[in-house]
């Protein structure tokens, strides 16, 4: 078996994830692409390696613990170890509370929270075992400030936060295993096509066009800056703006 350094990305059929899949790639890592979307999965293996890199994928939906401790053994059966997980995949379907979109709420918890427990549980057996890894999980702008619309997916990139740093906290510090936040202002992505709130798709539009976003690639730069620190440096949080954003 190879020892390749290894990446597990999810939500990396677009956006955030996609990016991130080619920036570690291009970085010499093998790279193991998740999400539900198999034909993009398909297309963007293709890309890596058409572009001298090295991927697989399996198909993964991350509110599965089942699917995610798959996904974790399929990468370590293939490369003998798991240096990295982007816990990344995550949905924004925002909305005034009243609307009392349950059905939303409980898709925003189930993704962006229990996916990436998941994501944690799926990995961290084995990176204790190893005595090293890294963890980054996608939280946002919104898990520092809540804006009218965003009360459930802000709930969920707090937890996202509250999460992440307690992970960290608990590491045994004799262990090279390091937990980062990434935490992305507003990224030119398929993200808001989740918003069904009329109201709050409007508003958010008019903000939007109000800056130049952030492109994913700004992101996965900043993911690739955290994971090539040395050993004994955990970049903690990334907080990433467009400069434009209040
Ligand atoms: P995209 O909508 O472009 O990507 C979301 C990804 O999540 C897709 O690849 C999608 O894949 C995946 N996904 C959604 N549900 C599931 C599921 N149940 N199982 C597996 N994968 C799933 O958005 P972004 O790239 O912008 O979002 C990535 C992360 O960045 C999210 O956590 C988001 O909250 C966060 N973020 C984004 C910001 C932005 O402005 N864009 C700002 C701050 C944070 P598929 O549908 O194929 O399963």
């Amino acid at each position: 078996m190879t020892q390749k350094n290894t990446a597990i990305i999810t939500g990396a059929s677009s956006g955030i994830g996609q990016a991130t899949a080619k920036e570690l790639a291009a970085r010499g890592y093998h790279v193991m692409l998740a999400a539900r979307r198999e034909e993009r999965l398909v297309d963007l293996k293709k890309e890596i390696e058409a572009e001298g890199g090295s991927a697989d994928y399996q198909v993964t939906d991350v509110t599965s613990a089942d699917e995610m401790k798959s996904l974790a053994q399929a990468a370590l059966e293939k490369n003998g170890k798991i240096d990295i997980l982007v816990n990344n995949a995550g949905l924004m379907p925002l909305s005034y509370m009243n609307k009392l979109k349950l059905d939303e709420w409980d898709k925003m918890v189930d993704v962006n929270i229990k996916g990436v427990l998941y994501g944690i549980a799926a990995v961290l057996p084995i990176m204790e075992q190893q005595k090293f890894g890294h963890i980054l999980n996608v939280s946002s702008v919104a898990g520092h400030q809540v804006m009218k619309g965003s009360a459930v997916y802000s709930g969920t990139k707090y937890a996202v936060r509250a999460i992440s740093d307690g992970l960290r906290q608990e590491i045994d510090p004799s262990h090279e295993i390091r937990v980062t936040i990434v935490s992305p202002g507003a990224v030119a992505t398929e993200l808001t096509n989740t918003i069904t709130d009329d109201d709050v798709l409007d508003s958010f539009k008019s903000m939007s066009e109000s800056m130049e976003p952030l492109q994913a690639e700004d992101i996965a730069n900043a993911i690739g800056y955290a994971v090539e620190q040395p050993p004994h440096v955990d970049v903690n949080e990334i907080l990433i703006r467009p400069r434009q954003q209040p």
